[in-house]
């Protein structure tokens, strides 16, 4: 693929999940300088731990397919969430757990990548067998030494959640009793089983924190043909799960307009904003966004991402914009909340248009980051400003103290509250989200525009990545 003549033979259009990924992993490696050993190991998937178990649905037995892959073993833990869907299979797991590896060098999070699948449906399966397959994943996971705080931590996917987590978490620890850092095993646990403020929402609040950041550069946006900040923006979003509903709320409380939700049995379209919290609890109540009761509601629900929008969130599953639908594609921006939402054809597609994508590996990576502050937490042992919350508080009293002496006037007392409030474990959560979240934007944008060769986010995103893992096996002096 490195020659423009092996370019001309790929098919793009009828590439696997995991074929994807390669192929974006091999459109930016020519603007890394890394010998194709070196890079061959990268890419490569380093553990796949396929199984079938069986489990009792009443009075049946059923055999259930699950994976477990760790894509590379560059830097331990490997990590990565757990999906629940019909469509899981080892391709899309690969791929899942590439993207993974890819995420984490991308954020400076110091883990390989892995992911795990179960294929169940996790809204046909009734709770209590959805608890025995977790939990009998999790031991089989435990028999062959892939779970662990320094070994593979999982977290939520498409389909989990705290509650899933939680059942990991018990597993785990009676397997292992005794295991000091035990609770470090997984991560997007509740908070009451030493889970962290502000994960369930980390991935929906990176996103946004990456698209203020994307929308605060005047001349990306001028060339975009819109104008600075998300204030005013119209945005769709695709998917109203963990992922898009925080998308959805946290977007609006910076001035966007969500112009429609999209959800698999039908969408909601109202120019004037859909309201996410109103659509989530009529969904959840009625099992359905139909007969919602606000905007128009249409079933089509494929149709309502191609209206004309500034912003569109794919925030559901993979290729859900192919070559099909790319040419009536409409945004100026797509942010790849979801895994793997745009398929190589549609991307091609969709960038001779003009239209900026936003990569998964780096706009979706705040779950992992957050993640990766739940685990220090784990292995601290202490919630983080435990320790310096009062201290904090106490001198910026005295400074105020200390103004006010000197001026003769008095701070009113509002304002004060306001000032000397020391961190909460939320709020430094969200400041390290955000330092994170812009930061690697940064890192991404300075490269695209030192390498004028690269003419997108997406490769400029694996180079810098590809990268960053390269200098780690440099440093572990494996590659000369
Ligand atoms: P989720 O299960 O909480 O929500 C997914 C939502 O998408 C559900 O409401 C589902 O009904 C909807 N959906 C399914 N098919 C659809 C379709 N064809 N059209 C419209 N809606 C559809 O899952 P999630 O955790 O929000 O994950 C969504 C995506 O984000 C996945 O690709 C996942 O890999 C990725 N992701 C999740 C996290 C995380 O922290 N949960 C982190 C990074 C990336």
């Amino acid at each position: 693929m490195a020659d423009k003549k092996s370019e001309k033979k790929i098919d793009l259009a009828n590439l696997s999940f995991s074929d994807s990924v390669s192929y974006y992993f091999e459109k930016a490696a020519p603007h890394t300088d890394s010998a194709r050993g070196l890079l061959d190991q990268i890419k490569a998937c380093n553990s796949i731990y396929k199984m079938n178990f069986p489990v009792k649905y009443g009075n049946q037995v059923k055999v259930i397919e699950a994976y477990r892959v760790q894509h590379s073993h560059h830097r331990m833990p490997t990590k990565g969430g757990i999906r629940y869907s019909v469509h899981v299979d080892q391709d899309e797991v690969m791929a899942l757990a590439a993207l993974m590896t890819y995420k984490c060098a991308l954020v400076d999070v110091p883990f390989g990548g892995a992911k795990g699948g179960i294929n169940i449906s996790p809204r046909q399966t009734p709770p209590e067998i959805l608890e025995n397959v977790t939990r009998r994943y999790t031991a089989e996971l435990v028999k062959k030494n892939f779970i662990g705080p320094g070994i593979d931590v999982p977290a939520p996917d498409y389909g989990t959640g705290e509650r899933e987590m939680a059942w990991i978490l018990d597993t785990y620890n009676t397997l292992r009793p005794g295991e000091v850092d035990g609770y470090a095993c997984v991560t997007g646990k509740p908070v009451s089983q030493g889970g962290i403020r502000g994960r369930t929402e980390a991935t929906g609040r990176g996103v946004v924190y990456a698209l203020n950041e994307i929308c605060s550069h005047a001349d990306d946006m001028k060339a975009l043909g819109l104008s600075t900040g998300l204030e005013g923006k119209r945005v769709i979003i695709q998917g109203l799960g963990n992922v898009g509903y925080h998308t959805a709320r946290i977007i609006q409380e910076y001035g966007a307009i969500i112009i429609a939700i999209c959800e698999h049995d039908g969408a909601v379209v109202d120019p004037n904003g859909v309201d996410p919290k109103a659509l989530l609890k009529y969904r959840t109540e009625k099992k359905s966004v139909l007969g919602y009761p606000k905007g128009k509601v249409i079933k089509n629900s494929a149709a309502a991402m191609e209206l004309e929008c500034d912003i569109l969130i794919p925030a559901a599953l993979e290729k859900q914009i192919t070559a099909e639908n790319a040419p009536r594609i409409k945004a100026k921006i797509v942010a790849e909340a979801a895994n793997g939402p745009v398929t190589p054809a549609a991307e091609a597609i969709l960038l001779k248009k003009g239209v900026m994508i936003v990569p998964d590996i780096y706009i979706n990576a705040g779950g992992v980051t957050v993640s990766y502050f739940e685990w220090l937490k784990n292995l601290s042992h202490v919630k983080f400003g435990r320790m310096q919350k009062r201290f904090e508080e106490s001198t910026q009293r005295n400074f105020i103290k200390l103004v006010e002496d000197y001026t003769g006037k008095t701070v009113p007392l509002s304002r004060v509250n306001k000032l000397i409030h020391g961190a909460d474990e939320i709020d430094l959560v969200n400041s390290g989200l955000e330092e994170t979240m812009v930061s690697a934007y940064r890192d991404i944008r300075d490269f695209k525009k030192r390498n004028k060769k690269v003419e997108d986010l997406r490769t400029a995103a694996f180079a810098v990545s590809i990268n960053k893992i390269r200098d780690s096996y440099y440093a572990m002096g494996i590659f000369p």
